[in-house]
């Protein structure tokens, strides 16, 4: 099947393939934006028994998945043949090592057997670009219709070519606020400096007894809690008079918050907040209150709910405040969570800045989002080593528009394949200024 995009260019095709974590993911996207498909083996029932995810496991089950995976996700985009694609991308960290060797040893071989150049993609990256796909799953004779000028199509609903772009990445196991000063450039504002966002629901939902992954389990139970019975600790934050953060009309009875000055204005912590919530349900037993019973548990997840929104919202409002930002997007797991974004689509609109959360089924981990980022590093990302086979130079957006990606050289090296690095743990490492 061949498409063509409004330049009259081949629309240039990425097989993408994750398995970083807990999920067995494959996906065909065309263009960096348009998800051809996107297939997802969750090993979620699996890892419920153990309350958190077991590696060992983990990596033998998507040994087992994954070649299924793949040819569902060539199938639905009604691929009969890799070699019909331009590109293999795969992440190749950060990640589980077992579990990110069986995707990497997967694409190597595809790539490898079909002559297709591979691209290494960080899974954080991913993340990030899962903002840039188009939301609603383009069938591929809506593909060229929609073009502007460029061969680029600005759909709403998903982020746009305006920088510098704010990103707060919150998933299991980062929280991070980056600087995005254009495609596949950033600067790392803040991280934690202990436990994820996700990983605090997690944790939370485990020492309440609501069950894995802790992040819906927490959002369903806050749904009947009242999150001004008990109040928790805004970390890294300070006392502020700012009535417009305020996130939700239940949270009217808690101090307004603001981000501490200083160096630690755009990090993180939240394993002192889970340490709250355990000091706060040994209180309640010892005042002979069941802290586990329904109710009560509702109303302490309300209130780490309403906790963790509160500073991440702050958080990012400031940043993007300071650093004067064009758009602002929200990515990972965690930005599945209703109350988050409520809570910035409420500030974000307020101060009339463009928000972007993806789609629920791109928040947690998937394919197409590495499919996504594996586009822009290939051509607009910043300068690798020349490679023998003259790929991974560096092309900007009119370049771009103009030249035929098919057309470039893509033998791949043996070398090419060595240097695949599946233990990157460094988010956007080459990149970043540290
Ligand atoms: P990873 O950290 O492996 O990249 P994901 O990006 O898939 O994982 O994010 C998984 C995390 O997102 C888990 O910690 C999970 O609890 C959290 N999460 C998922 N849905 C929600 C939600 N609705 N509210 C809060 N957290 C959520
Ligand atoms: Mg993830």
């Amino acid at each position: 099947m061949s498409l063509t995009n409004a330049g009259g260019s081949p629309a240039y095709r990425i097989l993408a393939i994750e398995t970083s974590c807990d999920e067995t993911a494959a996906a065909v996207v065309a263009d960096g934006r348009h998800i051809f498909s996107n297939r997802v083996a969750s090993q979620i029932e699996i890892h419920r028994r153990f309350g958190g995810v077991y590696p060992e496991v983990a990596s033998r089950q998507h040994v087992l998945a994954i070649q299924t995976v793949v040819e569902d996700a060539l199938a639905d985009a009604s691929v009969a043949h890799v070699r019909e694609l331009d590109a293999i991308a795969v992440t190749h960290g950060p990640g589980l090592a077992g579990s990110l060797l069986v995707g990497v040893n997967l694409a190597k071989g595809l790539a490898f057997a079909s002559g297709l150049p591979l691209i290494p993609v960080n899974h954080l990256e991913g993340h990030i670009y899962s903002n840039w796909l188009y939301p609603d799953r383009s069938p591929d004779a809506e593909y060229s219709a929609s073009e502007d000028g460029n061969g680029r199509t600005q759909r709403s609903g998903s982020a746009s070519d305006q920088f510098p772009a704010l990103i707060l990445i919150v998933s299991g196991g980062h929280t991070e606020l980056v600087l995005m000063e254009g495609h596949c450039r950033y600067r790392l504002l803040g991280a934690t400096l202990d436990d994820a966002a996700g990983e605090a629901f997690d944790k939370v939902a485990r020492l309440l007894e609501l069950g894995y992954p802790g992040g819906p389990a927490i959002q369903a139970a806050a749904e009947s809690g009242d999150a001004g019975r008990f109040h928790l600790p805004r970390p890294l934050m300070r006392p502020g008079r700012r009535t417009e953060r305020q996130p939700d009309a239940k949270a009217s009875s808690l101090p307004t918050v603001l981000p501490v000055r200083g160096e630690h204005r755009f990090n993180f912590s939240f394993s002192g907040l889970k340490t709250a919530v355990l000091n706060l349900m040994r209180q309640l037993e010892r005042e002979g209150t069941e802290a586990r019973q329904p109710q009560s548990a509702a109303d302490i997840a309300a209130a780490f709910q309403m906790a963790v929104v509160d500073v991440l919202v702050g958080k990012t409002a400031d940043a993007a405040a300071e650093f004067g930002v064009k758009q602002v997007c929200i990515c990972g797991g965690v930005s599945a969570n209703g109350l988050l974004r409520r809570s910035a689509e409420q500030h974000f609109a307020q101060i009339g800045l463009p928000l972007h959360c993806p789609p629920l089924f791109l928040c947690t981990d998937n394919a197409a989002m590495i499919g996504a980022a594996a586009y822009y590093r290939q051509f607009y990302g910043p300068a690798r080593q020349p490679s023998p086979t003259g790929r991974g130079h560096r092309q900007d957006a009119e370049a771009v528009a103009r030249s035929t990606p098919r057309d470039q050289p893509s033998e791949p090296s043996a070398r090419d394949f060595l240097a695949l690095d599946v233990y990157a743990s460094l988010p956007l490492v080459d990149s970043m200024q540290w």
